[in-house]
């Protein structure tokens, strides 16, 4: 049996302590690390997540009484057997929160909510959840979360829902019911990353391309180093750049800066010059779009060392020019970059969370150490560091 199989078993054997039934099944979707193309998403620009070995499974069985019971065993010890009992004509975005209602309800709640609202046959149902995604890293346990219910509920309604559209259900369900404005990439890394794969995705149409990332084979690692810190300023400031970056739309007479092509970057930054403090906003987001374009091209071109750079500079740009990256993160990629690896760079939203690091599988052990050297040196805490290796979408296990 592998070890997945035998996470499910225990994974269905709690369910059966807590809810004393059978599930009627085991569902898993991963974390994501983004190797490039950030802050693109919310711009109509380009993506490219790959799915971590890391999930979360949710057992689960349908009520015929409109009932939706939620257990986790909490993720990375950080939320421990928390129990929510909710009646899901009862869900409401904007309603006070409840007797016994704990914040993480609101994710897989607010999916079943996503569905009502899309006016999908969903039911009630018992679900119990168990994940090793670490919580608030930048790796999206919540996406993981909410995608692992999107799908056994699709499942045991037999809704039919194709991925990209569970993904945008998951994404209607962060964004209106937990109230949080992210992109679409989270839940479509979730939903749509294949084995082996990262994913293109252009977030304007939803169009997908699975790349071939064999990392193994061509002799490589990328190492994820969660930095163990998550600064306050991260939620405010992400609503922020995402304002800016629709300002400088506006301002430009464009739907979003994804229509920038490289080219007419310096015509629309001189266009710009009026707009307070918008102009690196849209270099970045502009080079940015271009750096994914060239990571797909050196991939398709059995290139693979040659992104190093390339991740390199999205980090520059995301600290001088977006502004949200932390003294943590750039001490990853100054470390690991000195030690030797191809090319670092953080990943997610920024301020905290997690880095990405390409390196030479000779050199994965040596560039660690650094790593965790430079934390020590700086007086943090020590950093988490794990390989990403790239794994399955969402999925059913039993
Ligand atoms: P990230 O998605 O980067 O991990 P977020 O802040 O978006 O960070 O989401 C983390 C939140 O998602 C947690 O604080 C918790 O509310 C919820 N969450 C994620 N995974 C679980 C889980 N397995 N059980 C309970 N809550 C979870
Ligand atoms: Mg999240």
């Amino acid at each position: 049996m592998t070890e997945t199989q035998q996470r499910a078993r225990r994974t269905a054997a709690a369910f059966r302590e807590i809810y004393g039934a059978e599930p009627a099944g085991v569902w898993a979707a991963p974390g994501r690390v983004n190797l490039i193309g950030e802050h693109t998403d919310y711009n109509d620009g380009f993506v490219m997540p790959l799915a971590l070995p890391h999930t979360t499974l949710a057992a689960a069985a349908p009520r015929t009484d409109g009932v939706l019971r939620l257990h986790s065993g909490g993720a990375d010890g950080g939320v421990v057997d928390l129990r929510v009992d909710l009646r899901i004509d009862e869900l409401c975005p904007a309603a006070p929160p409840q007797a016994g209602w704990a914040g993480w309800a609101a994710y897989p709640a607010g999916v079943v909510w996503a569905m009502r609202e899309a006016g999908l046959p969903v039911g009630g149902a018992d679900l119990h959840f168990d994940s090793t995604v670490p919580t608030g890293a930048g790796l999206s346990s919540s996406a993981a979360l909410e995608v692992a219910t999107a799908l056994a509920l699709d499942d045991l309604y037999a809704l039919g829902l194709d991925r990209r559209r569970l993904a945008r259900i998951a994404q209607h369900a962060e964004n209106a019911f937990v109230g949080v404005p992210c992109g679409i990439m989270d839940q479509t890394a979730a939903a749509c990353c294949t084995e082996g794969h990262t994913l293109f995705l252009d977030t304007r149409d939803l169009t997908l391309r699975q790349v071939p990332f064999d990392l193994a084979g061509e002799g490589l690692r990328l190492l994820a180093v969660d930095t163990r810190v998550k600064h306050a300023l991260g939620d405010g400031a992400y609503a922020e750049r995402r304002a800016g970056c629709e300002r400088a739309a506006r301002a430009l007479g464009i739907r979003a800066l994804r229509d920038v092509a490289p080219a007419q970057l310096p015509d629309a930054l001189a266009r710009l010059a009026g707009v307070p403090d918008v102009q690196p906003l849209v270099r970045h987001v502009v080079t940015e779009n271009h750096r994914v374009a060239e990571v797909i091209a050196c991939l398709d071109a059995g290139r693979p060392r040659a992104i190093g750079p390339l991740l390199t500079a999205g980090h520059a740009s995301l600290r001088d020019d977006f502004t949200v990256s932390c003294p943590e993160l750039d001490l990853v990629v100054e470390a690991a970059t000195a030690a030797g690896a191809l090319g670092a760079r953080m990943t997610g939203g920024g301020f905290g969370g997690s880095a990405i690091v390409l390196v030479e599988e000779a050199d994965a052990a040596a560039v660690g150490t650094a790593v965790t050297e430079a934390f020590a040196a700086a007086g943090h805490t020590a950093p988490r560091l794990f390989e990403a290796v790239p794994s399955a979408g969402a999925h059913r296990i039993t």
